[in-house]
């Protein structure tokens, strides 16, 4: 199976102190030579079967990570490396960080570590290449995209917290303001 022989791979990091996403360029080098195994490294997410995060997910990089996660086909993994992309890390409770990546997206496989190793880091993609070929198995016998790979994840607005600002809570805010307005105000809208 293609797929498995040759998984293309998308990298993003979220933020935090850089370090998995160091050693994870460092997989890229001949030194750990991850190509050895078939696999190429991709900017494009539409040429991407597995996306590997690090860092911490927070307010400001939720819609990227969200549309690189959108615009990759299925079957899809994803992996996050670190403990800062696992939980938040020695970040999670600052202001804007919203925890683990598994907030925003679903995740196959937590490579462990601060920073996590090239070695950790590869043994992640080699198994999670695995997983990418059940998930076609599953494809190829009709199962729908949305059980095995989340399926489309809504993009719209986050508060503070990274919480997702649904339709009511807008118009519940909405309603808010009304109430607070003068007749003035409410003449002018
Ligand atoms: S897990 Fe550690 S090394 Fe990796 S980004 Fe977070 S703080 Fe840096």
């Amino acid at each position: 199976m293609s797929i498995k022989k040759s998984p293309w791979i998308i990298h993003y990091d979220c933020s935090s102190c850089n370090g998995c996403d160091i050693e994870m360029l460092a997989c890229l080098t001949p030194m750990y030579d991850l190509e050895r195994f078939g696999i190429v490294n991709t900017g494009n997410p539409k040429h991407a079967d597995v996306f590997i995060v690090t860092g911490t997910v927070n307010t400001q990089n939720i819609p990227v990570v969200k549309q690189i996660y959108n615009q990759m086909p299925n079957p899809k993994v994803v992996i996050a490396v670190g403990i800062c992309a696992a939980t938040g890390g020695i970040f999670r409770g600052c202001y804007n960080v919203v925890g683990g990546l598994d907030h925003v997206i679903p995740v196959d496989m937590y490579v462990p570590g601060c920073a996590a190793r090239p070695e950790a880091i590869i043994d992640g993609i080699m198994k999670s290449i695995d997983i990418l070929a059940e998930k076609q198995a599953a494809l190829d016998e009709g199962v729908v995209p949305e059980e095995i790979c989340g399926g489309y994840i809504y993009e719209g607005e986050h508060d503070e917290h990274g919480t997702l600002i649904t339709d009511e809570d807008a118009d519940a805010a909405e309603e808010e303001q009304d109430v607070g307005a003068t007749p003035d105000q409410e003449e002018q809208e």
